[in-house]
């Protein structure tokens, strides 16, 4: 289908790699487009927003940089308390949700597996409240497929029983299963003596909520404008895309760039972000879990294991995997290398692994992973008579922009944020950051916005 510049269409009809590739091929021209996600969704119509051609606005209140979840949803959360507000928000990218929010499992967590008093612990619980109900109201379908956490040892067990404590106590519904229980309700997952049932857990799809919120923005009144990179700083104004806007406040919400662009307010300092390359792996189409399938997971690490996610569409697949890459934007060949980034990376990475036991230990599981053989060994753990054959296509893979602390050589597990001059910089904004997203932007519009309340 040909889309020319400029045109309104009624119905583009595609899966959601073919969605893709329109919007890269025409991202100037697209406006707004139907769109049939995973062949299943019929009719949604997502403002994309034009780029090119030159600002409308010179000078603004607020400049967003990043059109992922964090960027878009702090944009919301500033416009709905402040109606009067000039927002505008840039992305180099030529679509919304290029990076990590359009590129992610799409599971709407329930908030278990966090400590009390943590960010994560506090935002995520709400988060999938908040997004269940804008889902209702934006029209955009949710799963409520549920999860469950399965035990392979008697150690697990024990873990299992930390968990319960954590969710139970962050407001998290879960209710202990044993075997039978566990076949009712997922008759291909497994576990050792008892598993965890989270009802609250669900799947949307990511690029389906970013089109919505799109929309939602564009109809509030913010400005998107795509393919249009924040390029440097200069006093009391910013240069986008050529050109010079004046602002009143910056909100970094950069993703796998955050820390760079923090640089230029002297924030986040001591912090660089390392990217985490996730693989998934798809089953055929017939092969349909009805719910997500965890393991008990390593809690000092910061990624959850092997595991099987259901899409909203309801695919099933396995991953991510979480290996280090050694460029931000490492998603395949050689694009988006930047040779002096992947010296230092490299050499952050290689440091963490020299130093740090848990890093180690990562970095050797997940480079087993590679490995589609291993990956299923691993994921054959968690259910029964799974056939190699029907697990052979890989998805496209996302990145995780996972913050380092210099000075502790540590990988940070919670959100971080840090004010500077007349800037909010987002350094940190880790998974289940999509699941958080609503009530964490509310947070760092209450906390660090300069607009009052
Ligand atoms: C593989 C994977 C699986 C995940 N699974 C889940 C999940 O199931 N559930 C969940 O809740 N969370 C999940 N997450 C986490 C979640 O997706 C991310 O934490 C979240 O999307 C981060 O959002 P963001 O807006 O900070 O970053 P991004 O989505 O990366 O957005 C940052 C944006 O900034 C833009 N940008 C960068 N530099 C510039 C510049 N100079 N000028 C203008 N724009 C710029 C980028 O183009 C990008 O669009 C997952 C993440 C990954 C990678």
């Amino acid at each position: 289908m040909l889309i020319s510049r400029g045109q309104t269409f009624a119905s583009v009809r595609c899966d959601r790699h073919a969605m893709t590739r329109i919007l890269e091929r025409h991202g100037e021209g697209v406006e707004k487009a139907a769109v049939v996600i995973d062949e299943q969704y019929v009719g949604h119509v997502g403002i994309l927003s034009a780029g090119g051609g030159t600002l409308p606005s010179k000078s603004v209140d607020l400049l967003v940089i990043g059109a992922g979840v964090v960027g878009l949803t702090v944009a919301r959360s500033a416009i709905l308390r402040h109606p009067t507000l000039r927002v505008l928000v840039v992305d180099k990218e030529p679509f919304v949700g290029a990076h990590a929010s359009g590129r992610n499992s799409g599971v709407l967590h329930s908030g278990v597996y966090y400590k009390a008093g943590t960010l994560k612990a506090r935002f995520c619980v709400d988060g999938n409240r908040a997004w269940r109900s804008w889902c209702e109201e934006a029209g955009v379908a949710v799963r409520s497929c549920g999860k469950v956490i399965v035990a392979q040892t008697e150690a697990d067990v024990a873990k299992l029983e930390t968990l319960h404590s954590r969710g139970t106590s962050s407001g998290v519904r879960l209710e202990w299963l044993d075997g039978k229980q566990l076949e009712a309700i997922e008759p291909a997952a497994r576990t050792h003596q008892r598993a965890l049932w989270c009802s609250d857990t669900g799947a949307f799809d990511p690029e389906e909520v970013m089109l919505a919120l799109a929309d939602e923005l564009a109809a509030r009144g913010v400005e998107i404008r795509l393919d249009c990179g924040f390029e440097r700083r200069e006093d009391d104004a910013v240069v986008v895309g050529g050109e010079t806007v004046k602002v009143g406040h910056v909100v970094n919400a950069a993703g796998l760039q955050a820390d760079k662009v923090a640089r230029l307010w002297n924030a986040g300092e001591h912090y660089r972000i390392l990217p985490f390359r996730g693989l998934y792996l798809y089953g055929e189409p017939e092969i349909q879990f009805r719910t997500h399938i965890y393991p008990v997971p390593d809690l000092t690490m910061p990624f959850l294991g092997v595991h099987f996610t259901v899409t909203r569409g309801g695919r099933t697949k396995i991953g991510p995997t979480a290996m280090p890459a050694l460029w931000r934007e490492q998603y395949g060949g050689l694009s988006g290398l930047v040779p002096g980034e992947m010296l230092q990376i490299g050499a952050d990475q290689l440091g963490m692994l020299l130093s740090d036991p848990t890093v180690r230990r990562l970095g050797m599981s997940e480079l087993r992973k590679l490995s589609r053989s291993q990956l299923l060994a691993d994921a054959r753990a968690l259910v029964n008579g799974l056939d190699a054959r029907q697990w052979t296509s890989w998805g496209r893979p996302g990145i995780r922009a996972q913050l380092l602390d210099l000075k502790t050589r540590r990988l940070h597990m919670d959100f971080v944020v840090e004010p500077a001059e007349r800037s909010t910089h987002v350094l940190n904004a880790i998974s289940p950051a999509f699941t958080c997203a609503l009530p964490f932007a509310d947070h760092v519009v209450e906390t660090y916005l300069p607009f009052g309340r």
